[in-house]
């Protein structure tokens, strides 16, 4: 399993901060953000709902304007990259959101939404259709799902579908914004078990933002807590989600779901009961 690594980050992230307007106040969302994710490797981004999770997501999409700090892709500056060039990195940088209803066009078939943005990247119309089969069979969709639309799949094959997509043109990194929260737990681990294969095949990089710390144990190499527009606690994914040293971290995994009620207890005793006033890692 890969982990930190002395290489060039594929994405570095340095005290970032974005502030939203509101009305004439402005409200501070990200308070000096920094993290790295290395190429191959999955970080984690947990945290309850507003915590600026999908923020963070946000500005390294250039989808949000950043106040101050930088945002680094595979060694160039992206942090308020526009236009032609923002549009250059979409080969290298996807996204997959959580909404599998609403982020695929209804009025095309899953065979045009998968070729568009090969096509529109000046890709002919063989390649294309031959890249597409590829993908669906990435994704273990059945061929015969191009000439289909949208609304005739599931949520998890909808979800496959936008996975898919974001692969078609094999970006670096894919910012996965809640990308199994809106499915039932069967589906969910299936397509967790997706991006798994997925990563294992292509080698590619995940920022995989999520409010449940179960769906990032399953997944991360190393996990970044979230909480109220800081990120208080990083490390590998064993240790954030067995010794969380952050009280907060603590109540994100009491609050996830576990197969063993029982050190689901003893944790529960251990952390609320009995935490050492300087918050040491429970043993
Ligand atoms: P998360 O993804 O962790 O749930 P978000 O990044 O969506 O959190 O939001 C972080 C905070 O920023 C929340 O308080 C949210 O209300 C606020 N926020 C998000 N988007 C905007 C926006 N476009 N305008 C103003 N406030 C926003
Ligand atoms: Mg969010």
């Amino acid at each position: 399993m890969k982990t930190e690594t002395n290489e060039t980050p594929l994405l570095a992230v340095d005290n970032l901060v974005v502030d939203y307007r509101r009305g004439r106040t402005t409200f501070r969302a990200l308070k000096g953000v920094s993290m790295t994710i290395g190429t191959g490797e999955c970080v984690g981004l947990v945290g309850e709902s507003g915590s600026g999770k999908s923020t963070l997501g946000k500005a390294i999409l250039g989808l949000t304007d950043v106040t101050s700090g930088s945002i680094t892709f595979d060694g160039s500056p992206i942090t308020h990259l526009k236009g032609a060039a923002r549009r250059r990195l979409a080969a290298d940088l996807q996204v997959v959101f959580q909404d599998p209803y609403g982020s695929l066009d209804p009025t095309l078939t899953v065979g045009q939404i998968l070729a568009e943005p090969l096509t529109a990247a000046g890709t002919s119309r063989a390649d294309a259709h031959r890249a597409v089969a590829e993908m669906l069979d990435h994704v273990r969709l059945p061929a015969d799902t191009v000439t289909r639309y949208p609304s005739e799949f599931s949520g998890g094959q909808r979800q496959r579908i936008a996975i898919a997509r974001a692969l078609v043109r094999r970006p670096r990194l894919i910012v996965c914004d809640e990308p199994v929260s809106a499915l039932d737990l069967t589906t969910q681990a299936a397509v967790i078990d997706l991006f798994i294969d997925i990563q294992r095949e292509t080698g590619v990089s995940y920022l995989f933002v999520s409010h449940d710390l179960g769906v990032v144990r399953r997944i991360c190499h190393r996990v970044s807590v979230m909480y109220r527009g800081e990120c208080v606690e990083s490390g590998p994914n064993q240790t954030i989600t067995r010794n969380p040293e952050h009280p907060y971290t603590r109540r994100l995994l009491l609050a996830s779901p576990v197969a063993d009620p029982a050190r689901q207890a003893e944790r529960r005793r251990s952390w609320l009961g009995l935490q050492s006033p300087t918050g040491s890692p429970v043993p």
